[in-house]
């Protein structure tokens, strides 16, 4: 297979989740999920030597911004300039989401061992997300388009289906990448959702999912009881229709959501009798 790169890989850091793309076709799959149009602003996290960006550089964007953590990599991007690229040499855990204004869209075929945190922000902070494209681990692609009742339904679930619709685009074997990982992985496209469909409160729903999940196995009155016992009550469960026997990963997304507000907004007096 020929070099897709725009220049020369260094040795791969395992530390910074290194493996690079080396099939082309993969590449332009991603790219054209990413639906790029004229005008857009672009932000593609971890560029390395830039399978990817070398796709995304002639197209007619207005900005076109690489975050990328390795300092050589960074420095190689920014030897290349172009009218409207950007590079910022820096941790993507790190970057301030909320200055990003407008509308944007997000590639980035992650470093694995910090994807699912920097989803966690990116889909919550980020003030007007277009359209993302992320390239994880299979088994995390799983778990962000799960549905309640399967075995992949979890907090992370719950968490990126209040803000984006998640949605699997393919699925690539190690033999794509070099250094080949150990496991096979997915790429996933996030499509915006209607503003009404988010969180209300995201830091309770954030509260709330993480506690829930710890005990996925166990009954929600008791997960609750044990962890909220000066907010929890019963009433919290059946006003909305929640029979209280009733497993955390059993729960929609909106009832997650309705539960976090009942719980932490308030609306669920300290008068009313306890289940304890
Ligand atoms: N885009 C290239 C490709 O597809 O071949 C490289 C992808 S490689 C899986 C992940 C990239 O993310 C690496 O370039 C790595 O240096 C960078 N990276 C790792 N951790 C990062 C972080 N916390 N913030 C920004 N970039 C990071």
């Amino acid at each position: 297979m020929s070099d897709i790169n725009l220049f020369t890989a260094a040795r791969a850091k395992k530390s910074l989740g290194q493996h690079f793309l080396r099939d082309e076709r993969v590449v332009q799959r991603i790219v054209d999920l990413l639906r790029p149009e004229e005008g857009d602003q672009i932000m593609e996290i971890g560029p390395g030597p830039g399978a990817l960006t070398a796709l995304l550089r002639p197209l007619p964007w207005k900005t076109l911004l690489l975050l990328e953590k390795d300092d050589h990599y960074a420095a190689e991007h920014a030897a290349r300039p172009l009218p409207g690229l950007e590079v910022v040499a820096g941790d993507a855990l790190a970057y301030p989401w909320e200055r990003l204004e407008g509308p944007w869209k997000i590639a980035g075929n992650l470093p694995y061992n910090v994807a699912s945190p920097l989803m966690w922000d990116i889909v919550r902070r980020v003030p007007h997300l277009a359209r993302a494209v992320f390239m994880v681990q299979k088994e995390v692609g799983d778990r962000l388009v799960a549905r309640p009742g399967s075995r992949d339904y979890g907090a992370l679930s719950v968490w990126v289906q209040s803000f984006v619709e998640p949605r699997k685009g393919f699925v690539i074997g190690p033999s794509a990448f070099s250094p080949p990982p150990k496991v096979d992985s997915a790429v996933v496209v996030f499509e915006p959702i209607p503003e009404r469909r988010r969180p209300s409160d995201p830091d309770s729903l954030s509260r709330l999912i993480k506690i829930c999940f710890q005990q996925r196995r166990k009954q929600l009155q008791g997960i609750l009881r044990r962890a909220l016992p000066q907010t929890f009550t019963l009433d919290a469960l059946t006003a909305l229709g929640i029979d209280p026997a009733q497993r955390p990963e059993t729960l929609a997304v909106e009832q997650f959501q309705k539960l976090a507000e009942e719980l932490f907004s308030g609306k669920n007096h300290a008068e009313k009798p306890r289940l304890s």
